[in-house]
């Protein structure tokens, strides 16, 4: 028998059957899903019933180019507020109203997986990057909207309730010198309680070179010291290795009983990846650039990675994101979104963490005080005890600052 296209994306209990999404053999030999995921796939299923909805109205809210917010209107008059992929939101506002509000105007929202599928499909010429960074805006915004008509926040949408969750204190500096990072990072866990830290080993891009020569060398044991035994160190090389030098500072990691090695080979290389992830005993992550979902399936098929970093403005929503960890569930592989930035994506990945049976001890925060995602929306996330709360409102259970609203450059695409 036939199926039609919306009966062939509710087979997967999840919805996201990637056979029909990551390609023609993805599903070939897909595992079946772990049972710590039933709740979640069930609340999925639940979800997904139309809404008798339709969406009329995208707004884009930009300003200073790094970061920029989704409304959108249904025809009852209901709203839902997201978030574009953060830097260069302006290029990404453009495809937005160019490339995927034509293809989202008048859908139902509670067609959330068929719509992200479409906007990829009918913009197949221009694949990933841009129109995944579009993507999420109107993605996590009917999220926040089916959160309000449903009243619960959306981790409670997918079938948890919301919680405080450990958090990592990321930092984002080469530059910092290792005494002063190992001091910073001490007197953060004392005041905030961090469980956990990651620092920058090696330089972004680096074809095996430090950011000056002995950094890494010295960074490694300088925090371990300073930050104790009982703390977790996490590192994150950010594409500098190949796989003969990324398994010579791994024995460093190794010795410093790190527990996270991130992106030791440019993320693009994943057999160098998983050379890596196979001589060494400190866990691989990855993945926080990746956007195709047949990519995914390939890491996750070459254990490429020990923990898979899915970040949900770069992979293009929510939706995408259940994709990968489900995934990574059916391999069981932990899954943990990447939020290197405390616009929404952090609290988006908060829910995420919260709802995902497979997502791992731990999130990322960064400690970095940066001026552009300051007062953003309220209530702000806050560390308490080593943990961030998941906002326990209606969808995102925030409100967007309005008097950053005001001084946005608005452009709208509606449905006449
Ligand atoms: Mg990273």
């Amino acid at each position: 028998m036939q199926r039609n296209r919306r009966e062939f994306f509710r087979i997967s209990a999840l919805g996201v059957s990637l056979g029909a999404l990551a390609g023609s053999s993805a599903s070939a030999n897909q595992k079946p899903l772990p049972k710590e995921s039933e709740a979640l796939a069930k609340a999925l299923v639940e979800l997904r019933k139309k809404t008798g909805l339709k969406i009329v109205r995208i707004e884009s809210f930009v300003r200073a180019t790094n970061i920029g917010f989704v409304r959108i209107r249904t025809d009852d008059g209901s709203e839902g507020v997201g978030q574009l992929s953060p830097f260069d939101a302006d290029i990404t506002a453009t495809i937005l109203h160019r490339k995927i509000a034509p293809h989202v105007l008048g859908a139902d929202p509670g067609d959330f997986v068929e719509l992200s599928q479409t906007c990829i499909e009918k913009n197949y010429k221009y694949p990933w990057s841009f129109v995944c960074r579009a993507l999420t805006g109107v993605d996590t915004a009917i999220w926040d909207l089916l959160g309000k008509k449903h009243k619960k926040s959306v981790c409670g949408l997918l079938g948890t309730k919301p919680r405080p969750i450990t958090v990592y204190g990321s930092s984002m500096s080469r530059q910092i010198k290792p005494a002063e990072e190992a001091k910073r990072l001490a007197k953060l866990r004392d005041e905030k309680g961090f469980t956990a830290f990651k620092i920058r080993i090696g330089k972004v891009n680096g074809h095996d070179q430090d950011q000056w020569p002995g950094r890494t060398d010295e960074i490694v044991p300088a925090v371990r010291k300073a930050i104790g035994e009982k703390v977790k160190l996490l590192v994150d090389a950010n594409s500098c290795y190949t796989p003969k030098k990324a398994i010579q500072v791994g024995k460093l990691l190794e010795e410093n009983k790190v527990c996270h090695f991130e992106e030791p080979c440019p993320y693009w290389e994943l057999e160098w990846t998983a050379e890596v992830a196979a001589a060494l005993t400190v866990p691989v992550a990855g993945g926080e650039q990746d956007n195709d979902l047949a990519q995914w399936r390939r890491m996750i098929r070459l254990k490429a990675v020990d923990v898979v970093q899915p970040d949900v403005c770069y992979v293009g929503g929510v939706t995408r994101v259940l994709q990968v960890s489900e995934m990574a569930a059916r391999a069981g592989v932990v899954c943990v979104p990447h939020s290197a930035n405390l616009s929404m994506v952090t609290l988006f990945t908060l829910h995420m963490m919260a709802a995902i049976p497979n997502a791992g001890d731990y999130v990322e925060f960064s400690i970095e005080d940066t001026a552009w995602t300051k007062e953003l929306y309220a209530p702000a996330l806050e560390v308490r005890d080593g943990k961030v709360a998941v906002p326990a409102g209606p969808g995102w259970g925030v409100e967007v600052n309005k008097a950053w609203l005001e001084k946005a450059t608005r452009q709208v695409s509606e449905r006449k």
